[in-house]
């Protein structure tokens, strides 16, 4: 037997594959099909450039955190390796 389910959005009964799911290992899934939360992710997106923008821009930030630290142990090691060398 196949589960059904009705979107709480756009009120079609649907297959229970046809909605995401809230998280793994639990069987729950989320009230609005696939098609309808993937439209109002999109649509959210359009609505709200500058929130995106600042998620992008704190990625940004965080990695270039990230990649300094990587250099500066990076040039550590350099440096240790040859004051071995010598
Ligand atoms: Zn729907």
């Amino acid at each position: 037997m196949i589960a059904h389910r009705t979107c709480s959005r756009c009120k079609a009964t649907k297959e229970l594959n046809e909605f995401f799911l809230v998280s793994r290992g639990l069987n729950r899934r989320r009230a609005a099909c696939s098609a309808c939360e993937v439209a109002a992710r999109k649509a959210n997106r359009k609505a709200n450039p500058e929130r995106e923008r600042t998620y992008i821009n704190d990625w940004r930030r965080f990695n270039r955190e990230k990649v300094k630290a990587y250099n500066a142990a990076y040039y550590q090691r350099k440096k240790a390796r040859l004051a071995q060398s010598k």
